[in-house]
């Protein structure tokens, strides 16, 4: 795609509302995060917030938004105010009446055209999240098609909101349940999908006919806010898609507005049980997907190179900093564990770290300098409680880019489950392998730890897949398959600590989620037939 097409010149609106254009100042602030160098980009305009169809910047606080490859600062983000996200909810009030009354199709052909755009925009976009998050653009690739996927998803939405309808469920008595959206709801997303958890969320929100406010992560936003302008060119009317870019005061303003019907979280887990707690209390109905552990089970039948490919990309892609990433190696006997070792230290000494701009790097750095030493303290804290570091990522340098948030792939053996590295989620380019005799000590150590995001097991054994899969406490399940990331129409949601609520993030859920039922019945009496007053329950 061409770096100089902007999107922003162009006039966008629903068919039935007057049609916009987005304000040459929003037209410039993206076409200058696009083609500035990291450099020259210290002197941009601060990214300010979308509310109701404009590019808006606040005065106030601000923080600085870095490129982890480079450890330069890149740009500035401003951080709402209460005042500014009241603002948007408002925005987003206003928007709902009629909103809620488009028609479904009328709905769905904005997330057409709205797919359509983020396709052809798909080069600028993940040049955003590498500048801003570190991922490489394969990755960031893999990142914005899923994320389109829930697009794809919510262009169904016609048929999702269909219903439930029973004819004579009495004598000329009819009754059916719609499902109604629910007004304004809130998103507050992490840093580390910055262009696909969000689209886990408001295009199946709004296309079931809700207004929405959107906050970021404000590590890395520019991509977040890029593809929001998409979405109203695609024509969204002002106000159904807002976002509010901040930190904690913007978050707590959107929990405690009573106009926000639901909030939708993902991030780490005592944020998200913040999230769920506060958003609870308020009355709000509320999802808020946490972090993970995400353990395999090594089986001693496995086909081990097939392992160890697997795992190198499910451990240290995206410098594992996945909600998803297998970050713990279970394996089943001495044999099993000696060998995967082995043969991970082999693969390791090909892995590429370095700057998110080369495509021919396996990861990229981690998300800041306060997280780069955050993850080499878990490694200096399993080495100080008796682990075994195989491979060290630690003062790892990539030549060019000595002050890039760097840490290298590393493989700790010998690791045991009061160890804080076992505990706790790393977020960052780190396997460790516990040796379990039994398959059964295995799960059991996988149901002990308080996450259940994802898990999965390697093995030739079906009968052995079937027990795991039907057995163990954890959300997503895969068998010979590292990454089991539920495709859009189906749910994707952790047990245990890794999902407060209900209800899982995009798929059949989302179509829950972001609606309520409301069941009708109803019966047209014949003319001149009258009931007499019935005293006993309708049967
Ligand atoms: P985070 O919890 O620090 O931040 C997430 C969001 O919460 C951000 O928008 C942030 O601004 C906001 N926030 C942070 N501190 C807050 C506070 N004190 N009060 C109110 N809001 C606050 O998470 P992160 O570091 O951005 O993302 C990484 C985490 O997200 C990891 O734990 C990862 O496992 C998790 N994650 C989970 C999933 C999932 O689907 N389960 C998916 C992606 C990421």
């Amino acid at each position: 795609m061409d770096g100089k097409s902007s999107p922003h010149g162009r006039v966008y609106g629903a068919s039935s509302q007057p049609r916009r254009r987005i304000s040459p100042e929003h037209s410039a602030n993206v076409d200058h995060l696009i083609e500035l160098k990291n450099s020259e980009r210290k002197h941009m305009t601060t990214l300010g917030h979308l509310i109701n169809g404009a590019r808006v910047n606040s005065e106030g606080r601000t923080q600085d938004i870095f490129n982890p490859s480079t450890g330069e600062v890149g740009g500035q983000v401003s951080l709402a105010s209460k005042a500014t996200v009241e603002e948007a909810v408002a925005a987003a009030q206003a928007a709902y009446p009629a909103w809620r009354n488009t028609p479904p199709a009328k709905r769905a052909r904005v997330m057409f055209r709205f797919k359509q755009l983020l396709e052809e925009h798909a080069d600028q976009i993940c040049r955003l999240i590498g500048q801003e998050h570190g991922k490489i653009v394969h990755d960031a690739q893999g990142e914005l098609q899923r994320g389109i996927e829930n697009v794809e998803y919510a262009c169904g939405v016609p048929e999702l909101l269909k219903g439930e309808h029973s004819k004579n469920v009495g004598p000329g008595i009819d009754s059916w349940s719609e499902f109604q959206p629910l007004g304004v709801v809130a998103g507050i997303t992490p840093f580390n999908f910055p262009a696909m958890v969000p689209l886990w969320m408001y295009p199946m929100a709004i296309a079931c006919g809700n207004t929405f406010v959107l906050k970021p992560s404000e590590r890395d936003p520019s991509s977040t806010l890029f593809i929001a302008e998409l979405a109203l060119e695609a024509g969204l009317p002002a106000g159904v898609l807002n976002v509010v870019n901040g930190d904690k005061e913007a978050v707590d303003a959107l929990l405690d507005d009573p106009r926000v019907q639901a909030v939708s979280f993902v991030g780490s887990t005592p944020i998200a049980e913040y999230i769920y707690g506060r958003a609870s209390a308020n009355g709000k109905r509320c999802q808020a997907l946490g972090g993970a552990k995400n353990h395999s089970i090594v089986m001693p039948d496995a086909d081990m190179d097939n392992v160890v490919n697997s795992l190198t990309g499910a451990a240290f892609g995206s410098s594992g900093e996945r909600c998803m990433a297998l970050s713990v190696a279970v394996a089943v006997g001495d044999a099993a564990a000696d060998a995967l070792i082995a043969k991970m230290q082999e693969q390791m000494q090909t892995l590429k770290v370095g700057s998110f701009a080369d495509a021919g790097n396996d990861f990229g750095p981690v998300i800041t300098k306060a997280h780069q030493e955050k993850v080499c303290g878990y490694i200096d804290s399993a080495e100080a409680q008796g682990a075994e570091i195989v491979v060290d990522g630690r003062g790892v340098k990539v030549s060019g880019f000595e002050n890039g948030f760097y840490v290298g792939g590393t493989l700790i053996d010998r690791v045991t489950p009061e160890m804080t590295c076992y505990q706790e989620e790393i977020f960052g380019p780190v396997l460790l392998v516990v040796r379990a005799g039994s398959m059964e000590e295995a799960m059991k150590l996988i149901d002990d730890h308080e996450y259940g995001n994802g898990t999965c097991i390697y093995t030739r054994d079906g009968e052995a897949a079937r027990y795991f899969s039907d057995n163990i406490q954890v959300g997503m399940v895969g068998i010979n398959v590292p990454l089991p990331v539920p495709v859009s129409y189906h749910s994707f949601g952790g047990w245990k600590r890794s999902l407060f609520g209900d209800l899982a993030a995009y798929g059949p859920d989302a179509v829950r989620f972001y609606t309520k039922r409301k069941t009708i019945t109803q019966r047209w009496p014949s003319a001149g037939v009258r009931e007499g007053a019935q005293f006993s329950f309708p049967s």
